[in-house]
């Protein structure tokens, strides 16, 4: 898989089909790993973390979520294959599950949103099975641990902790679980309960997804004013920075 380089963090080249078949064949063949979908402020944390960035960046699929992270691949002169953003690819990578009756264990959450999520999943894509849940308000990692380990195998975990604990979870215990794939995937789990709505086509089409966030939400406002922020230290790096550091 190709590569393109964001102040550090290896993206992959992929499109969504490719990066759901990609995970599909890595399910098929059992090999254990993890999928990330850094966006903006996940890049800006890996400059500020090198932990962080490695775990990052031993990640077996790395996807460019969010409009900042296509900018400043557009800005670096580096080459993506477009957004993918993290709730499309858990959704698609769902469906793709459900053909071969795949297992999914979906972790993270306030309590009760994960149940709701799994009956809509399985509702949506007859042939899932839903192996199990649990809310990610846990004290003790132990305790998702163990009702991972209580399924009895499973083939896919949404981690859904928001960044960047749920990547470090991931890292720090995925040898500890029996499952093959770990997908760590934000607010994903909300939206697939229907807690929280994505913005309407139009928004995301123009890539403004961030906008219809910010009107819903505008205690965002902190968060997203990171990105122009972000931007800058892109193009520093564009016009006085090693390309690729
Ligand atoms: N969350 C969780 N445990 C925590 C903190 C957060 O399960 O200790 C969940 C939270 O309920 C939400 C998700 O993690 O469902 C993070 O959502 P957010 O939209 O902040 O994530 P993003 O996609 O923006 O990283």
């Amino acid at each position: 898989m190709k590569t393109a380089s964001i102040l550090g963090v290896h993206f992959h080249a992929v499109t969504l089909q490719q990066a759901v078949e990609v995970a599909m064949s890595r399910l098929r063949t059992r090999q254990k790993g993890y999928v990330v979908t850094p966006n903006a402020e996940i890049v800006d944390l890996c400059r500020q973390d090198s932990a962080y960035m490695g775990i990052i960046n031993h990640a077996s699929l790395v996807l460019a979520d969010g409009i900042g992270v296509i900018y400043a691949a557009k800005i670096l002169g580096e080459t993506l294959c477009g957004k993918v953003a993290g709730v499309e690819f858990g959704e698609q990578l769902v469906a793709a599950m459900a053909k071969e009756r795949m297992r999914l264990f979906l972790l993270g959450a306030k309590p009760g949103v994960a149940e709701q999520a799994g009956r809509n999943l399985c509702a949506k894509y007859p042939g899932l099975v839903l192996a199990g849940t649990q809310d990610g308000y846990f004290t003790d990692p132990q305790q998702a641990i163990d009702a991972v380990n209580a399924c009895g195998g499973v083939d896919v975990v949404f981690v859904c902790l928001g960044a960047p604990k749920q990547e470090r979870f991931i890292a720090e215990n995925m040898d500890m679980m029996h499952a093959t794939l770990f997908c760590g995937l934000g607010g994903s789990i909300d939206v697939f309960a229907g807690v929280a709505k994505r913005a309407p086509d139009i928004f995301i089409k123009l890539g403004l997804e961030w906008a219809y966030r910010l009107l819903k939400q505008p205690s965002r406002i902190g968060r997203m004013m990171k990105l122009p922020k972000f931007l800058l230290i892109v193009i520093k790096e564009r016009l006085f920075g090693r390309k690729g550091k």
